[in-house]
């Protein structure tokens, strides 16, 4: 009797699918196509088990699919430049490459452990110049198009450090991640930006194309995310202070403005200098407004920072009602969105009620719900900022309409009287994608005294990080303080000139990745749009929730932009995206920060690849988290040690045996059980690989049917070596996807030489995996309202029969005419109602 030597038979089978081949795949202009793809991975540490479900995941898509046919790219490379690694550098004294390649190298030794089908020839890394230049070709590409622009824009800045930090340096609620004491202030400097804005109804509208193919969820993010509304900007006059410009608030309620209680303006909005100018508060103001300045909120803490504002001393007037109303500067509303200025209604806004109830404004119902005891100012606890079933009220002519009637009325009214003018807005910001860096892509611009911004021309690319900065985390962008780099020559006039010393944003590098792996080595342009017309859009995208909006935003974003420069044909790259899970143990999610990761490449040479494999996706549902259990990959490890134990045994036996191969009218009742238990399997198993991904009950059908054939035994005298032969050839094809090496050391002891890759998914006998009875849904007008169970292979009038029987669902049919009836055999019966 052999055992089962996981370590042994993976490395043997790992050099066999290399050795053929096996996973290197080309465009091909007759073969149906499949691009799967785990999103790339940035290489820092090792990978733990908590990292390993996705590329799990992946894999299984890919060889299952393999297995029916298709042409299956499935490419793997590294998110190679970002802070991180910068960081690490500083802190070890090593170059952020030398850093990142030994990650790689961890990485890669990883991955190739757990025997993922990559086709490693196409492997990226966005660090190297052969990437990054594209990198830069784009951004040109995006200058000449006016998509790529410098502005003044606000950044977060460490008074110690002297430098640029990013959000995420910015810790404990607005403190330098190295200065702890220091309150990290907000300065304006020149950045170079790219126009997401410009796609912004595309980015909208073709989300329409990923529904069913992309989770609910995600589409919702970001459809909020790039926040389309629909409102209008209205004038106030300014009432004190003779000569100044009206102020323009924008709002999406303007059915709420009778209960305006007071303006509120951005710190950095240009009138609230000229209305301090002479204002009897402008002492204490400006000193409010100074330390506001500096510990400014940030867009993404809007909703949970403390409203900190004051009072200017002077006083607007709504344009509807004539009311003067007081005018305050808010810490809550920024010069980036609308026009950084708002009206505040605080009983019927969240924020605005925080603030006016803060500072004592007064709280005015506009709006009442029907049916409830009228709303009151004074003692509501939380505004009603719904628009739901309800009517305006204290709001002069407009009292009785609903909020619906009221904004077109209203918006209708303000344009007419000339105070405002209906207008769509976007919460989609331009994408600031200038880094005070080192290890990121060169943005290939120089400045020349002479001829001002001038474009790296295309032949001078790539522009290339020098090999040896000066990093110490401090002061300007690295490359500012490296010469050699900064001073350059004018491509124009040829006189000296400056280089552009801020890097790209890493998020650039991750949005056109995918497109490279389809032509890796392309040295003459980012890809053959050839190749992409056959490879795009991915058919499955697999990656975690954390990347649900802006990876997959700037992704959209690119391959819009690439599109209209003719590089290729489709709207959207992605067709399909699942979000998988997280792996917790002891309740929290892997990681090393936590000190409850379980090591990738240590499990694999404890267990075996495919038995943490088979956890994997064992454990739970791919979307659902999963708790990590030492004692349940213990019980993944005993089963495939009873698979291997059960082909060994009976191997001998079979010798020489075709599968199939006898006349069914001759089964014994025996042999008709076992083999209709495996084919129903296979059925089952089949449409939870095809369709619902339920790897996890595809697992469990697969142990039954071994618990089965187990209690069966003996075999040997009571069922024939062709059925043996079939049962075993199915499970072996059945576990292929999930443990590939297993499965192929089984196949060479059924006596196939070619290698499992080349074998095909089976083929269920629908004969054998009939169920006697099936259990089937029933729909009234569209809508399950019950379950039948029903003989296999019913009749319609018989199911529509037992339907009207059946008490839950009669309830819904019961005194209407029956309009029209669907049945689908064993499946399904709708029922039409009018
Ligand atoms: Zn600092
Ligand atoms: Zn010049």
């Amino acid at each position: 009797m052999a055992e089962y030597n996981p370590q042994a038979i993976e490395a043997k089978w790992q050099k066999r699918w290399e050795d053929a081949r096996v996973f290197e795949t080309e465009a091909h202009p007759t073969k149906k196509k499949y691009y799967v793809l785990e999103m790339l991975p940035y290489p820092s540490g090792t990978l733990h088990m908590g990292h390993m479900r996705n590329y799990t995941i992946g894999d299984v898509v890919a060889r299952v699919k393999r297995m029916r046919g298709f042409n299956v790219i499935h490419p793997m490379g590294w998110d190679a430049f970002g802070l991180p690694a910068e960081n690490a550098a500083i802190k070890n004294q090593t170059h952020p490459r030398v850093w990142t390649n030994n990650n790689i190298a961890e990485f890669q030794r990883t991955l190739r452990r757990f025997g993922f089908s990559y086709d490693w020839r196409r492997e990226i890394s966005t660090c190297e110049p052969e990437y990054y230049r594209w990198n830069q070709w784009f951004f040109l590409r995006m200058l000449e198009k006016g998509l790529a622009y410098r502005k003044k824009s606000r950044v977060n800045w460490c008074p110690k450090c002297c430098t640029v930090l990013a959000n995420e340096q910015v810790v404990n609620g607005g403190y330098c991640w190295r200065h702890e004491d220091t309150l990290v202030e907000v300065r304006e400097i020149e950045q170079w930006f790219l126009k997401t804005t410009a796609y912004s109804d595309q980015l909208l509208d073709d989300l329409k194309q990923l529904e069913g193919g992309w989770p609910d969820r995600v589409i919702a993010m970001q459809r909020n995310w790039i926040g389309k509304s629909e409102g209008a900007k209205v004038k106030f006059a300014v009432a004190d202070v003779p000569g100044l410009e009206p102020i323009e608030i924008f709002t999406t309620r303007i059915d709420t403005i009778y209960g305006a209680s007071a303006m509120i303006l951005a710190p950095n909005h240009p009138h609230v200098a000229k209305l301090l100018d002479s204002s009897p508060h402008r002492a204490q103001s400006e000193a409010m407004l100074a330390k506001m300045k500096k510990t400014s909120v940030k867009a993404e803490d809007i909703a949970t920072a403390e409203k900190e504002g004051f009072f200017t001393g002077r006083h607007a007037i709504n344009p509807f009602n004539g009311e003067k109303l007081q005018i305050w500067v808010g810490n809550f509303v920024l010069m980036e969105y609308g026009t950084g200025a708002i009206m505040a209604v605080p009983a019927h806004d969240g924020r605005d009620f925080e603030f006016c109830r803060k500072y004592g404004l007064a709280v005015r119902v506009v709006i009442q719900p029907d049916g409830i005891e009228p709303l009151d100012g004074a003692t509501m606890e939380a505004p009603f900022a719904e628009h739901g079933s309800a009517k305006l009220v204290n709001s002069g002519p407009y009292n009785g309409l609903t909020p619906d009637e009221a904004i077109a009325k209203m918006g209708a009214a303000a344009e007419a009287k000339g105070f405002g003018k209906r207008e769509t807005v976007f919460r989609l910001r331009d994408w600031g994608i200038s880094r005070q860096r080192y290890w990121g892509t060169p943005i290939p611009a120089i400045y020349c005294a002479k001829d001002g911004l001038v474009p790296v021309p295309d032949t001078d690319l790539p522009v290339l990080l020098p090999p040896n900065p000066k990093l110490t985390g401090e002061g300007e962008s690295p490359l500012a303080s490296t010469p050699e780099f900064v001073n350059t020559t004018c491509p124009k006039c040829g006189g000296p000139a400056r280089r552009e010393t801020d890097t790209m944003d890493t998020f650039i590098d991750s949005s056109w990745y995918f497109y490279r792996y389809c032509d890796p080595h392309n040295d003459k342009a980012p890809f053959d749009s050839g190749k992409i017309a056959y490879w795009f859009p991915i058919d499955q995208y697999i990656g975690g929730i954390t990347h649900a909006i802006l990876h997959l935003l700037y992704s959209r974003f690119w391959c819009k932009v690439m599109r209209d420069l003719g590089l290729v044909k489709h709207d959207e790259p992605i067709s399909r995206l699942f979000t998988q899970g997280m792996v917790l143990k002891g309740g929290t999610a892997m990681s090393k920060s936590k000190g409850n990761v379980v090591g990738a490449f240590e499990m694999a040479e404890k267990f075996g690849a495919d038995t943490g494999r088979l956890y994997t996706l064992f454990a739970a549902p791919p979307e659902k988290d999963l708790e990590w259990s030492e004692e349940s990959i213990e019980g993944s490890w005993r089963f495939l040690n009873r698979v291997f134990r059960l082909v060994d045994k009976h191997a001998a036996g079979i010798h020489g045996v075709a599968k199939g191969n006898y006349d069914a009218a001759t089964l014994t009742e025996k042999e008709k059980a076992l083999l209709r238990k495996a084919h129903q399997t296979l059925k089952r198993v089949t449409s939870d690989f095809e369709t619902r991904w339920h790897f996890n009950s595809a697992i469990a059908l697969v142990m039954e049917l071994t618990n089965e054939i187990y209690a069966a035994e003996p075999l040997e005298n009571s069922v024939r070596a062709e059925v043996r032969r079939e049962m075993l050839e199915l499970l072996t094809l059945m576990l292929a996807p999930m443990t590939p090496h297993l499965a192929e050391e089984l196949w060479e002891m059924l006596e196939h030489s070619g290698g499992l890759w080349k074998a095909g998914w089976p083929e269920f006998n629908e004969e054998f995996a009939r169920e006697d009875e099936v259990e089937i849904p029933v729909q009234v007008n569209g809508k399950v309202r019950g379950r039948l169970r029903i003989a296999a292979g019913s009749k319609e009038d018989a199911v529509v029969t037992l339907a009207q029987q059946d008490v839950a669902i009669a309830s819904h049919i019961n005194g209407k005419r029956l309009v029209k009836k669907i049945y689908v055999p064993d499946k399904l019966l709708n029922l039409v109602v009018g």
